[in-house]
């Protein structure tokens, strides 16, 4: 075996998954290589760093806008019932919300209005896609009471 067979093997031998048994050629050069014994060297120590080095951050999970949307109206329509006096189980229907889609101004994103029993919120897709808290802090009440 020769050095340049044998370096691109050095890693496996650091991650453990190369032993003697499975290649007797290469650490048989590496009994008698020195500079495969510092390449390897080299390697163990890339290894240890990376097995010290803090794990990433979670990645950010980018919720579809009508799975967010509906989230959010379930979240505040539900927060309403509760908050409203006159509302209580007997009274409220087994309907769900219904969501009208609003034209938004001149260039703008539509928006969503989300309308149950006890009113309605008014949600801007852009400000809840990503699914962050933002989303549902950026959803306006608003009272749809008919007569
Ligand atoms: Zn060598």
């Amino acid at each position: 075996m020769t050095c340049g067979e044998a370096e691109p093997l050095l890693p496996l031998v650091a991650d453990g998954v190369l032993d003697p048994d499975g290649d007797p050629a290469l650490f048989a050069h590496l009994a008698r290589c020195q500079s495969c014994q510092e390449s390897l060297a080299r390697h163990d120590l890339v290894t240890l760093a990376l097995e010290r080095a803090p794990r990433p951050a979670p990645r950010t999970i980018r919720i579809p806008w009508p799975v967010a949307v509906a989230a959010a109206a379930s979240l505040v329509l539900g927060v309403g019932a509760w908050l409203w006096p006159g509302a209580d189980a007997a009274a409220a229907q087994p309907t769900g919300p219904v969501v009208h889609r609003l034209p938004g101004a001149e260039g703008e994103a539509p928006l969503y209005l989300i309308e149950g029993e006890q009113g309605g919120v008014v949600v801007d897709p852009s400000a809840i896609d990503g699914g962050s808290e933002a989303g549902a802090a950026g959803a306006v009440p608003v009272n749809l009471r008919r007569r």
